[in-house]
């Protein structure tokens, strides 16, 4: 039985076909490359879970006591990272500047939170394992960075250092804390009556804390549920031979993405060009890519003119009574039918209903059926030999 994160999910959410080659194949990415925001976010969350892990036992330590703790492992970070090769920086931020940010989300964090008094904390940097369903097929984990009991209500903590505030509403983070709640339910749920969440922006000084409600932990627990039932159903066609099972996503993460170089959307990229002979002799691929989007091109242009001429020949004809015109070369026989637009789609149905004529004017709509299939509506293999499966490509052209 898998068990689920919520980055590995995220992950799905993101693209199929990354989930297929990171979680189904295991194929390695490349090796892990860390960054000065990842030093500074883990560096200041060991900073913290250090701090209470004091206050847990009883002891506060001075700010500056606290400041000096975020140093050291900041610095101890900073030289594994960098025993291979130096990190690479964004922007013109320093690492200077990275670890000055992180000293100063302590200070202000504990200037804020001081004297520490009459807090209780259930754990910090706790790893949860928890069930999605009520049979236990459907299990997920994740790392609560702080639990505290405050009164009869337990709060989960999660500290942030971006250094963009996300918008108050930010869909992953209340799905992510809602579902950890769920994990704290199942294992502490006799010893509170309320559940919060509550995202520490350290950058801003801001807290956001909203209450996970039952309503919340019903909406998560199925939304995710669902997902996990949707990946494991992919999981059994692909173990079953269906390749395509995981389609590729193309979407703004793909120039990160470690699977960039197998995956069927960007691979060519690294290819060679290649000679193939056909009925237009000797091409290179990459020569006949260009030439197809050039007519691509000139076909939905020459489209476009063709209906400006229409209209103007159109118009010419029904002002001169004309049913033929003559080019030098050409010519053009006009002719004209009524077209009918339904108004009224219920009551027609009735009265084509009552003049035993329903049957002659009702299609299936092939495209509609495939819709359904595709948006998982209708399992095609239920359909029997009434349906036939042909593929058929379409090629889209745009510049690179
Ligand atoms: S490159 Fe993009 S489309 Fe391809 S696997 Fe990665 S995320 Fe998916």
């Amino acid at each position: 039985m898998s068990v689920y994160s919520f980055s590995q999910l995220q992950v799905f959410h993101q693209c199929a076909r990354k989930y297929q080659y990171k979680y189904v194949d295991k194929i390695k990415e490349t090796e892990f490359e860390s960054s000065p925001d990842l030093i500074l976010g883990h560096s200041v969350h060991k900073a913290l879970e250090n701090l209470y892990n004091q206050i847990n036992v009883f002891i506060t330590p001075t700010s500056e006591a606290v400041v000096a703790d975020f140093q050291k492992i900041w610095t101890e970070e900073l030289a594994e990272a960098t025993k291979e090769k130096p990190l690479q920086m964004k922007g013109n931020n320093t690492l200077e500047d990275y670890q000055r940010r992180g000293e100063q989300y302590i200070k202000s964090y504990y200037s804020k939170h001081q004297p520490f008094q009459n807090i209780k904390i259930i754990a910090t940097e706790n790893m949860m394992t928890f069930d999605l369903d009520e049979k236990g097929e459907k299990k997920f984990r994740g790392v609560v960075d702080r639990i505290d009991k405050e009164g009869d209500t337990f709060v989960i903590n999660d500290y942030k250092t971006n250094k963009n505030l996300p918008p108050e509403d930010k869909q992953e983070y209340i799905e992510q804390l809602t579902l950890y709640g769920l994990g704290i339910h199942q294992n502490y749920g006799k010893y509170f009556k309320h559940l919060k969440a509550r995202l520490h922006y350290l950058h801003f000084d801001l807290e956001d804390e909203w209450e996970i409600t039952q309503e919340r932990l019903d909406w998560v627990t199925q939304k995710y549920g669902q997902m996990i039932s949707e990946i494991e159903d992919k999981r059994f066609h692909y173990n079953m031979g269906d390749s395509k099972v995981f389609p590729p996503q193309e979407n703004s993460y793909c120039k990160y993405c470690e699977y960039m170089s197998i995956c069927p959307l960007w691979a060519h990229l690294k290819f060679d060009d290649e000679v193939v002979a056909g009925e237009l002799g000797e091409k290179t691929i990459k020569g006949l890519v260009d030439e197809y989007v050039q007519f691509a091109k000139q076909e939905s242009e020459a489209k476009g003119q063709k209906e400006s001429l229409k209209e103007i020949l159109v118009d010419y004809l029904e002002k001169k009574w004309l049913l033929k015109l003559f080019g030098n070369t050409a010519k053009i026989s006009a002719s004209q039918t009524e077209n009918l637009s339904i108004k009224d789609k219920d009551t027609l149905f009735a009265k084509l209903q009552e003049l035993g004529i329903v049957n002659d004017v009702l299609e299936i709509d092939r495209f509609k059926l495939q819709k359904l299939v595709k948006d998982g509506k209708i399992d095609p293999n239920k359909l029997g030999s009434t349906i036939e499966k042909k593929s058929s490509w379409t090629l889209r052209g745009s510049k690179n």
